[in-house]
């Protein structure tokens, strides 16, 4: 029977199907882009020194089995320890931070196309073999893209919010289509877009130019239905902090440079402040299911109101089972669909369960804001 007017968990993780979050972690942000080279480790360095230097505990864990640059970034050289009791490898510290990076243990040397299924089986006891201290705040520098090494990687991690970067470059459709196909088939509650690169400013003047004429990263992270949460320009003095070791919020805090990654990290934790677990959208407040009608009707916490039908519902299923793996959507008919119950998964999404038995998709609040246009979420039959 479907659940009448069933409210999602709203509260807790109850249904909360993500791997098991770390003992001693209270948060951890992934820090994802659709490619690389747009600056993704130098966001987690400066956003982990950022989040450091406003008291938190922050721990700092680069995954990104392509370029595991955190080591150079943070001037860290050598190898960790396990812990003689325990077992659990020691960090590494620099500059405030906890720190473990695959490239302490990747011989240069080795060709990614093995060093990706070798990572990709070790890296849950990565994070969860690694002795963290309490920690405020854990960030994970996830590899970039959108293939299934990346969303293999990023579904080892209980994430409780992504911030997304990019540059001007990637603004282009297909590339954002792209990233909002990962980021929703990660099911992240994703705390916004971080626009990288965004203009250039003078090193001697200070004067900052457009290069990239009037693009407005607003209009991406629109696009990705998410918040802009910081946009920062092109300076030599990020580069050169990278480069010698010494992320520029380590090395001039005051530096108008360091500005947008304070400013990040003041959104962060303004994020979740709020008790909203790192999800900044509207959620429902009211979940009903008519199932004379066959439709599903959602309150939301902005005032709007969505309704779905049972066979736009069932044909936007988001799961890798009725999506494949191309990163491409399209609408699944299944006829005359019936829906068992509603259930809320953490603070970002809802599972349905189907009368056929068909159980794994999670719709992400940004996902079911989407598809409520789509013509068979609103008329049943596409238009067809
Ligand atoms: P990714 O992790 O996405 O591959 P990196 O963080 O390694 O990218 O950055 C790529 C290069 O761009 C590095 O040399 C880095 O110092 C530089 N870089 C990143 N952001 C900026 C910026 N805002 N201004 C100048 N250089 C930057």
């Amino acid at each position: 029977m479907p659940d009448e007017g069933a409210t999602p968990d709203l509260a807790g993780d109850g249904g909360d199907s993500r791997q098991p979050k770390l003992d001693k972690v209270d948060k951890i942000v992934a820090v994802v882009s659709g490619k690389g080279g747009v600056g993704k480790s130098t966001v987690a360095t400066n956003l982990a020194v950022a989040l450091s230097r406003s008291g938190c505990r922050v721990g700092l864990a680069d995954v990104d089995i392509y370029g595991p640059s955190l080591a150079v970034m943070l001037g860290i050289n050598g190898l960790p320890q396990a812990d003689e009791d325990t077992r659990l490898i020691k960090p590494l510290e620099a500059h405030g931070l906890e720190v473990m990076s695959m490239g302490f243990f990747l011989d240069d040397e080795a060709p990614v196309v093995w060093r990706g299924p070798m990572v990709m089986s070790a890296t849950k006891q990565f994070l969860r073999g690694v002795a963290w201290g309490e920690l405020d705040y854990l960030i994970v520098d996830l590899p970039p893209g959108t293939g299934d090494i990346p969303l293999t990687l990023a579904q080892e991690v209980p994430v409780d919010g992504a911030v997304v970067v990019t540059t001007p470059q990637d603004v282009a459709l297909a590339d954002v289509t792209r990233s909002a196909a990962m980021l929703r088939r990660l099911n992240m509650p994703i705390l916004g877009v971080v626009d990288n690169m965004a203009g250039y400013v003078c090193p001697s003047c200070g004067t900052r130019d457009d290069v990239f004429g009037d693009y407005r990263g607003a209009d991406l992270a629109a696009g990705l239905g998410t918040p802009l949460l910081v946009e920062i320009p092109i300076v030599q003095r990020v580069r050169e902090g990278g480069d010698a070791g010494t992320p520029i919020v380590a090395a001039a805090p005051d530096d108008p440079a360091s500005k947008p990654y304070l400013e990040l990290a003041a959104k962060v934790q303004e994020a979740f402040a709020d008790g909203r677990g790192g999800v900044l959208g509207p959620e429902p407040t009211d979940v009903s299911c008519d199932e004379a009608a066959g439709i599903v009707r959602i309150a939301w916490s902005d005032g709007s109101n969505t309704q779905y039908t049972f066979s736009g519902l069932r044909g936007w299923c988001p799961c890798a089972e009725c999506q494949g793996h191309s990163g491409q959507f399209g609408f699944v008919r299944v006829d005359d669909p019936k829906l068992d119950s509603v259930e809320g998964v953490g603070r970002y999404a809802l599972r349905l369960t189907w009368a056929d038995g068909h159980s794994i998709g999670m719709y992400s609040y940004s996902w079911l804001r989407e598809i409520a246009d789509f013509e068979e979420c609103k008329t049943g039959n596409g238009g067809a």
